[in-house]
């Protein structure tokens, strides 16, 4: 889709600050981060919900999911992580290309997270993303 944001991200037309990719998703922390940490995991493929994926395509997001998730852990250091997969319009949707979002949680977080989301600078995303990056190195 030609407008669609997260397909520029995959195609590289927009800068990302890239944590994780394989053959069918891209992890990365763009677009808002909730806590230290975030990340969001996509199909590359443009694909607007859930409901849209084959199995394959299934299975390999939730791979990317607990790959990433991991590193989090190990990078972040969190209490816990929760999971966030939301369609349409009606769950406040405003890009209809499926994403997972990996919210480490931390102590003093309370059960709603607060959104809309913190934009930090690049220079911060990128020392993040570096640190979920040394996680993959030895893969
Ligand atoms: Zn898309």
């Amino acid at each position: 889709m030609a407008d669609c944001v997260f397909c520029k991200i995959v195609a590289k037309q927009i800068p990302a600050s890239v944590v994780y990719e394989d053959e069918y998703t891209l992890a990365f922390m763009d677009l808002g981060q909730v806590n230290p940490g975030h990340v969001l995991v996509a199909l590359k493929a443009h694909a607007e919900n859930v409901y849209a994926l084959d199995d394959a395509q299934a299975a390999a997001v939730f791979r990317s999911v607990a790959r990433v998730s991991r590193a989090i852990r190990a990078a972040f250091a969190p209490q816990g992580l929760s999971v966030y997969q939301a369609n349409g319009k009606a769950a406040g949707q405003t890009v209809f290309h499926l994403h997972v979002h990996l919210v480490p949680r931390f102590e003093g977080d309370g059960m709603n997270l607060s959104w809309p989301v913190k934009n930090p600078p690049r220079e911060k995303l990128e020392e993040h993303a570096a640190k979920l990056r040394l996680h993959f190195q030895g893969e």
